[in-house]
């Protein structure tokens, strides 16, 4: 029945840890999947999801199944983490929310409710590049991807002018993707007043903004500063889609907790939008998972554990940073690397674009059993310590050929 379907590509992100995997040498690096690790290189269960968890354990919970839109103590908490208690929506009740299957689910469900609600346009704008998955997810959900310039090679950094130009000549009301901080694959955000630009040409358009905020907490290691270019939308009186993940944040990536929500006129608006969604959701998984669910309503809700989720979140922040100084340093001073490498430093988040070119990662990957995706962007969670001089000394290698 089958002998027609042909085999698939692999994964381009998770098909970098497969390779990591099978690979035997000691001095491996995987850059590849965004995961934080520790300074030992370890995977990182925050001890506020771990006492998150032991609360729970007490309270003997049940195993039954959540409503269609997911626990409803965690739907309100996830929406005050990202709009803030001051928003106006959050205030009016007037945000429709649920529950999803983490970050990608957000997305998914965003993309099906725009594809049969969304009466303006079918087509989505992508900043260039992006996430991997992005364009898969919305054209999956029926939309039509296109494209606006972000990244400027040259530069290494934002491609400001670009980004303007392609959203002023985007036909009025499309919709069109921003991440809301720490831009995966770049690390290239742009500043406060950049943001207050898009959100201007954004209302000008009457393009309609769908925010996906992966990281939050994780490129200034404050949750609040982070949720800078969401509240800034709304604030300025733009309806928004977001799409919130605890995937980083808790490091609860297996766990797949995460939220959908858009923000409507009033409470009116928002039942029907909610109600809309759960025929979208009920066909697809039903209903959500409860246990990471559980965990990150624990922590958002017990002024305890949020103070000490919230210096983990700064403390994963920071190791990051301090990686990103130290490979600058590294990389500049003591392998005197051809090229600048100033842009190691002042990217945002997870992820670095280092600008090696595909050839030099595959290099990278055979003679030095370093990985990372082929378009040279690396997981700075994946540096510490004990492999950072052997991986700057790879790298500089690589560059010099
Ligand atoms: N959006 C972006 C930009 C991401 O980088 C990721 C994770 N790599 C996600 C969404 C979703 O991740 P998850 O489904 O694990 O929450």
């Amino acid at each position: 029945t089958w002998s027609n379907v042909p085999a698939g590509p692999p994964d381009p992100i998770l098909g970098v840890t497969e390779a990591f995997k099978a690979d035997k040498d000691p001095r491996k690096i995987n850059l590849g999947v965004g995961a934080y690790r520790d300074g030992d290189g370890k995977p990182y269960v925050l001890n506020s999801v771990k006492k998150a968890e032991d609360l729970l354990r007490a309270s003997n919970p049940d195993k039954e199944y959540l409503p269609i839109t997911g626990l409803p103590e965690l739907t309100k908490s996830a929406t005050q983490l990202a709009y803030g208690v001051d928003s106006v929506p959050f205030k009016t009740k007037s945000i429709a929310t649920t529950q999803s299957i983490s970050g990608t689910g957000a997305l998914r469900i965003g993309g099906a409710f725009f594809a049969r609600f969304y009466p303006h346009s079918k087509a989505i704008y992508l900043p260039v590049p992006s996430w991997g998955n992005h364009t898969p997810i919305f054209r999956d959900s029926g939309l039509e991807v296109r494209g606006y310039r972000y990244f400027d090679k040259k530069t290494v950094g934002l491609d400001f002018e670009g980004l303007k130009e392609d959203l002023k000549n985007a036909p009025e009301q499309s919709i069109v993707l921003l991440h809301a901080c720490a831009h995966n694959p770049t690390g290239v955000d742009p500043t406060p007043a950049q943001w207050k630009e898009i959100s201007d040409i954004v209302k000008e358009r009457k393009l309609f903004p769908f925010f996906d905020m992966a990281y939050q907490g994780f490129a200034s290691g404050s949750t609040d500063r982070d949720a800078l270019a969401v509240r800034l939308f709304v604030s300025e009186g733009h309806q928004i889609a977001l799409a919130q993940s605890f995937a980083k944040n808790m490091g609860l990536y297996g766990e797949r907790a995460g939220a959908f929500s858009l923000t409507a006129a009033d409470p009116d608006e928002k039942a029907r939008v909610e109600s809309q969604l759960k025929i979208v959701i009920r066909p697809m998984y039903s209903n959500p998972p409860l246990h990471g669910a559980r965990i990150a309503n624990a922590i958002l809700s017990n002024p305890g554990l949020y103070g000490e989720w919230e210096a983990e979140v700064k403390g994963m922040a920071e190791r990051i940073i301090s990686m990103r100084e130290r490979l600058y340093n590294e990389l500049t001073h003591t392998h005197k690397t051809p090229g600048e490498w100033g842009h190691i430093k002042s990217q945002i988040g997870m992820f670095s674009f280092t600008g090696l070119t595909s050839p030099q990662t595959k290099a990278l990957a055979e003679r030095a059993h370093i990985y990372m995706t082929a378009d040279g962007r690396i997981s700075m969670a994946g540096l510490n310590g004990k492999n950072i001089d052997y991986f700057a000394e790879s790298v500089s290698g690589a560059v010099k050929g």
